[in-house]
């Protein structure tokens, strides 16, 4: 028996660095989940994704309850064994993609109705039937379904969109089934206002959460307002409790927001970068479809430990890149991946050592090097 528990064993100004202790394993963090949207992480064997040393991934509600199914993934032995990821899975409400990719889609008090991206057909989806959905999938995490109020909301759209999600925050609460070492977070909105974030905090504490995620950012209001929105949110959350920014970011993104306290990230960036050539690097961001990479011998990133850095030269991955070999983008995407895994070790090392701003400094100057192209 597994308690769901996160355990902070050293901390750094806000920043800290612990332990989240699920049925599935331990999470080292602050940690950063690749995304898994269909059962997978894309152009990623699952042994290459743990050999980055990545402790968790996430997965998409939306793309799995459509295709293959929840029912047809819980038949099969659910989600981890489905996709041969034995250790923890964090999966999202499925709202977000409703509201992104989803045609027809029609959003009221009790959930929202929509039609699928893939053959037009009609679902329903309420916090009950999301979390019964991740319960299905056997999701060591799950997400309570709220709306992510776009940006920007006026104060009274922001309040009411807040308060729908609040409703259905308590309603997920009761949906949700409790298991030894599953845990299910709250999602704190409230647009870029304090107030509102405040309310928002009290409102999910006050129903108890096993960690709480900030929602609603990183949709166009820029990497200074994200961080004034944390710096106003953070200090009211539990201090035992985890703390999710969901879908940042870049590496910088992502260093500011462990500089705040936060512990958990999610983003497309890493993999979605991989496939269209772009590079994260120790020192800034490469493309490497750029024809000055064409004879150029030297590895990728001569401090990243991955088979495109160890093995491959830039001029070999320019190659690959040129001819669309799907090489190209398994290698790159291992790359992202293992670059954003180092970073986390790094910030948790850190963290230990209580030197996280000079680390931060360090990191943020090699990133310099590198114009991006
Ligand atoms: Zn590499």
């Amino acid at each position: 028996m597994t308690e769901f528990h996160h355990r902070i064993t050293a901390t750094d100004g806000a920043a800290r660095a612990g332990t989240l202790h699920t049925a599935h394993g331990d999470v080292p963090t602050p940690a950063f989940m690749p995304v898994g949207t269909a059962g997978t992480v894309k152009a990623m064997t699952a042994d290459a994704v743990r050999a980055t040393g990545a402790a968790i991934v996430l997965g998409n509600t939306y793309h799995l309850m459509l295709r293959p199914g929840a029912e047809r993934i819980a038949q099969l032995g659910g989600l981890h064994r489905f996709m041969d990821w034995p250790g923890p899975i964090l999966t999202d409400s499925g709202g977000f993609q409703i509201m992104s990719l989803a045609k027809l889609r029609k959003l009221d008090a009790d959930g929202v109705t929509f039609q699928s991206h893939l053959d037009g057909s009609t679902h329903r989806l309420t916090p009950a039937r999301s979390v019964e959905i991740q319960h299905q999938l056997d999701a060591t995490i799950t997400m309570v379904l709220d709306e992510c109020t776009p940006f920007p909301a006026t104060p009274d759209d922001a309040f009411a969109s807040m308060q729908l999600s609040m409703r259905w925050a308590q309603q997920s609460r009761e949906a949700f089934r409790p298991r030894d070492g599953y845990g299910l977070f709250g999602i704190v909105q409230g647009s870029i206002y304090p107030e509102l974030r405040a309310e928002s905090v009290r409102t999910l504490v006050g129903i108890g959460f096993d960690g709480y995620a900030i929602g609603g950012l990183a949709i166009g209001e820029g990497q200074a307002t994200t961080f004034a929105v944390l710096d106003a949110t953070v200090p009211h959350l539990p201090a035992d409790a985890p703390r999710y920014l969901m879908g940042v970011g870049t590496p910088d993104d992502i260093v500011g927001a462990v500089q705040r306290g936060i512990d958990m990230f999610d983003c497309v960036i890493p993999t979605r970068a991989g496939r269209t050539a772009r590079a994260y690097t120790s020192r800034g961001v490469f493309n490497l479809r750029n024809a000055r990479f064409a004879d150029d011998a030297a590895p990728l990133d001569d401090v990243c430990a991955c088979p495109a850095c160890t093995r491959h030269s830039r001029a070999y991955l320019h190659h690959l890149f040129k001819a669309e070999e799907m090489l190209g983008p398994m290698l790159l995407t291992w790359h992202n991946v293992q670059y954003y895994q180092d970073l986390m070790r790094g910030l948790r090392s850190a963290i230990t050592d209580r030197r996280l701003d000079a680390y931060a400094s360090a990191a943020r100057a090699g990133w310099a090097q590198e114009e991006p192209s």
